[in-house]
């Protein structure tokens, strides 16, 4: 009883929200609208007496809004978790005979008890043997229809067997050789194609956005297929490449303090170069062109895999700054990895650039630095297990504009020096030692 009259509460903030009202904003008028009788909308803590004495406005105020559409229910924005509650909630309306019920219930104590028994109801489903494809990206797989525990997300052209269909808005699906639930809506027998990328916008609201002074370029998203999907997005990041990034600064932490080790930069400064041209190998090439070919071929061997892969740049030029590449990745990614090659001439090998201790404490690094400097060690030890040249054990401690505004593990590679070879042979194999160093990473 308890949890089914919680379901008409929150049901009406997915109403309200149908009305274009805030969540937030929903739930403070809930908040006030049921104080007396302490109904607690996000916990779900209602007592049975609690519960009866809210059941009349429970009611009056499931009939002022109108249905959810499907489309807010059963899918939400693929990084973020906010419009979960939202999600979640409106599903009892969507799927199940709970709304009829509650416009037939009375505000008596027998009130709750019919809209559980009715709410129960089992839902029936002929009998199908189809091939659905999905139109849409983020849908919820459940294990069972309308509340059931989330198994996955569904995404544009993904496929299933379907064996059930019901006019309540379900269909019964075959997902990783167990049944499954997933809302019709989005289900089409018509073939859609898979979609395999997308262009990312920087979006000046993200946080630490602000930061950044040069983010017009696009990223490019890259969706795996095949059937070793890890729903993991490798940021992969080919160092350089914005035209006329080195003659504009940018805040070195995100929180105005001055860099606390050289570098480009030297320590004590407030501001940095927002993205420095880089080195030049012994053959005149570019270090930026260097990075991109590396970066190109680590792609290719991550979609392989099974990773998404949001690559930061793909030409000679991308207008998006270090702190732009770093808050993108944050939003859009799970891991973040910069290429680069060291400006010294030894071809002293690879190394990352760990964490620098004066900046542990501060936020975000201080959330996520030992994740990090983990990747960075995954990393080495995959370069290592295949043969490429490490230098030292594999770190340098550095602070640097992309480890200061990172929250997500993130790291600046240095894959070697200006005289390091740069051979196709000399790439893949790089590629394929990253790639192994970030399968270490998360297995
Ligand atoms: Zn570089």
């Amino acid at each position: 009883m308890k949890r089914n009259i919680r379901k008409k509460i929150v049901l009406s903030a997915a109403a309200c929200m149908a009305l274009s009202v805030s969540l937030s904003a929903c739930k403070k008028s809930y908040e006030s609208e049921f104080n007396e009788a302490q109904v607690s909308v996000e916990e779900g803590t209602l007592t049975d007496a609690e519960a009866n004495t809210g059941a009349a406005e429970v009611q009056s105020v499931t009939s002022f809004g109108p249905t959810v559409p499907a489309d807010h229910n059963e899918t939400g924005a693929s990084t973020g978790t906010g419009t979960n509650s939202g999600s979640q909630t409106a599903e009892s309306q969507s799927g199940s005979a709970g709304s009829s019920a509650a416009s037939k219930a009375t505000a008596t104590s027998q009130t709750a008890e019919t809209v559980v028994q009715e709410t129960k109801a089992p839902i029936s489903f002929e009998t199908r043997d189809e091939t659905v494809y999905i139109m849409k990206d983020d849908v919820n797989i459940r294990k069972e229809p309308v509340d059931g525990e989330p198994l996955g997300k569904a995404n544009t052209g993904d496929s299933f067997h379907r064996t059930g269909y019901s006019s309540s808005g379900w269909s019964r699906i075959e997902y990783n050789g167990a049944t499954a639930y997933i809302s019709s809506e989005f289900t089409t027998t018509d073939v859609v194609e898979k979609k395999t990328s997308e262009a990312v916008a920087f979006n000046t609201g993200w946080e630490f956005g602000g930061n950044s002074k040069i983010n017009s370029g696009t990223a490019t998203l890259y969706y795996a297929s095949g059937s070793s999907k890890k729903n993991k997005t490798v940021c992969v990041n080919a160092g350089h490449g914005t035209k006329g990034g080195e003659s504009v600064k940018t805040l070195c932490h995100p929180d105005g303090t001055p860099k606390v080790t050289g570098g480009s930069t030297a320590a004590g400064n407030t501001k940095a170069t927002a993205v420095s041209s880089g080195t030049t190998m012994l053959d005149g090439t570019s270090e930026a062109y260097v990075n991109l070919k590396v970066a190109k071929a680590l792609k290719s061997v991550l979609l392989e895999r099974g990773y998404n892969v949001l690559m930061i740049r793909e030409s000679e030029d991308v207008q998006l700054d270090n702190i732009a590449r770093t808050v993108m990745a944050n939003e859009k990614a799970s891991c973040h990895i910069a290429i680069h090659y060291d400006s010294t001439t030894s071809n002293k090998g690879a190394f990352f650039m760990t964490v620098a201790d004066g900046i542990k404490n501060m936020y975000p690094v201080s959330t996520i630095w030992t994740e990090s400097d983990r990747l960075g060690a995954s990393i080495i030890n995959g370069l290592s297990g295949n043969g490429v040249k490490i230098f030292g054990d594999g770190t340098m401690q550095m602070d640097l504009t992309q480890t200061s505004y990172s929250k997500i593990p993130s790291i600046d590679l240095e894959l070697g020096d200006r005289s390091s070879d740069y051979s196709d042979a000399s790439v893949s194999v790089l590629a394929k030692g990253i790639a192994d160093g970030v399968d270490i990473f998360y297995s």
